[in-house]
């Protein structure tokens, strides 16, 4: 894309926005930026020092740029880009713009959850083995930024969100993987099927030759099978898919043949040994040996904030899930433990049903803690399965569990809920209740 003197807009300047801007203006393009909120003093200096104009996002303020690169934080039937396409203007994101200029091949990870898990084994497994890869996208380092380092034969590994993915036309993964598809973030895509419709832009922009990796026991990603040219392969956890990858009892099999054990994942929970089956099955089809790749399953640490141990105290363990922001992803933590819980719940609701929750906290957990916004609906909807407390506050939550919780039992953070009422993000939420567990004494 030959974007020299052209104008290009940005909208949101954040992040992926500033790495977008830093991309176009290398390319030359003539750029300006719009966002909705006033910028703060560090994104202001960095639009200054590049000489980039910003202005409110407003349909006045629109004009006629060429092409406008919006920020996956930008709803894509936001009046404004409404009236863009009207205008004919070209709306892209910045996966898409980066796309034209990253060399080398992709791995692209999608999914509701573990995603960021698995691209950051991927990327661990690929490095364990020597095969050349950077990681990056929604994971940590926007895609625009890695165009610099990228090459020929270096693997680009990327997590993609939903919202990056609706911006997708030419972007190509040679290996694209979706884990699961489970209702999430209907707040903004409104429908499940238009959820659906984002993450299956992945596999739509394949070509004939590429791969995609399919949870064969999700319905949601068997219906992906129909929509791609790549050749597909499947994991399972539960049965023997037509070709691909699966658990047969302590083995993991590829096409029937030893791919890693079970024990070679130290991650806990059954959604942890889907994504390291479709983890190295990536790995595997990118050039790591057969053989290298359980080994390096097995020294992955694992990724802050999900299902990470915190401490062992008077026999009681404590886990930070805080990334378990969805129903799904609590359920995938709840079903990781034997039993024994005292689970904290709540935090912003997404217009979720809470009620999946009921059987297996009844089955599983002491009790439920309930804080944030959400702590009524979650109460209304959980009422009767299991003893609800509510606490309100993190503090008031670690301290009911520290005061009750007996040798054996495991306290779990995994809210099934955003942060955004009490805490900045889902990361502070998770050092809050960190720092509250290394407090008790
Ligand atoms: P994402 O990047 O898709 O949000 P993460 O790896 O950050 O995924 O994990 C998000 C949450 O989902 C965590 O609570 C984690 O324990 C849980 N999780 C991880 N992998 C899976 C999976 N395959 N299925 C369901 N839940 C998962």
């Amino acid at each position: 894309m030959d974007l020299r003197d052209h104008e290009v807009l940005v909208i949101g300047v954040k992040r992926s926005g500033q790495s977008a801007i830093e991309l176009l203006l290398k390319q030359g393009a003539r750029v300006r930026a719009m966002d909705e909120k006033e910028p703060d003093p560090a994104d202001r200096a960095f639009l200054e020092s590049r000489h980039v104009t910003i202005a409110k996002q407003t349909i006045d303020q629109l004009g006629n740029p060429e092409l406008i690169v919006v920020s996956p934080a930008v709803p894509s039937g936001t009046p404004l880009l409404t009236e863009a396409r009207v205008r004919g203007i070209p709306v892209i994101g910045e996966v898409e713009l980066a796309s034209s200029y990253l060399k080398g091949p992709v791995i692209g990870i999608t999914g509701s959850n573990g995603k960021t898990t698995t691209t950051a084994l991927t990327g661990h497994i690929l490095h364990e083995c020597g095969v050349d890869c950077q990681v990056g996208g929604n994971i940590g380092t926007a895609v625009t930024s890695l165009v610099e380092s990228s090459s020929e034969h270096r693997w680009n590994v990327l997590e993609l969100s939903s919202f990056q993915l609706e911006t997708i036309y030419r972007f190509r993964a040679q290996i694209g993987a979706c884990l699961n598809v489970t209702p999430d973030h209907l707040d903004r895509h409104h429908t499940f099927e238009a959820y659906m419709r984002a993450k299956a832009r992945l596999f739509e922009t394949q070509q004939t030759g590429d791969s995609a990796i399919l949870n064969f026991d999700a319905e949601s990603c068997r219906s992906l099978a129909g929509r791609t040219k790549a050749e597909v392969f499947w994991f399972s956890s539960s049965q023997k898919p037509p070709s691909g990858v699966w658990l047969d009892g302590s083995d993991i099999l590829l096409n029937g043949k030893q791919f890693m054990r079970r024990s070679q994942i130290r991650l806990r929970g059954m959604h942890n040994v889907e994504n390291a089956m479709a983890a190295g099955l990536m790995a595997y089809l990118a050039g790591a040996p057969l053989t290298g790749i359980g080994e390096a399953v097995s020294t992955f640490p694992g990724v802050e904030h999900r299902l990470e141990f915190v401490r062992t105290l008077n026999g009681v363990e404590y886990y930070n899930d805080s990334k378990a922001t969805n129903v799904d992803a609590s359920l995938k933590a709840i079903e990781a433990f034997p039993g024994h819980l005292w689970i904290i719940l709540g935090g912003k609701d997404k217009g979720s049903d809470y009620r999946p929750l009921r059987e297996p906290l009844h089955r599983k957990a002491k009790a439920a803690l309930l804080i944030g916004k959400a702590a009524e609906k979650i109460e209304s909807e959980l009422n009767g399965a299991v003893p609800l407390a509510a606490c309100g506050t993190m503090a008031e939550a670690v301290g009911h569990a520290r005061a009750r919780a007996e040798s054996g039992d495991v306290v779990l953070l995994a809210p099934a809920c955003a942060s955004f009422d009490q805490f900045k993000n889902f990361e502070h939420r998770g050092k809050v209740f960190k720092q509250l567990v290394a407090e008790l004494i």
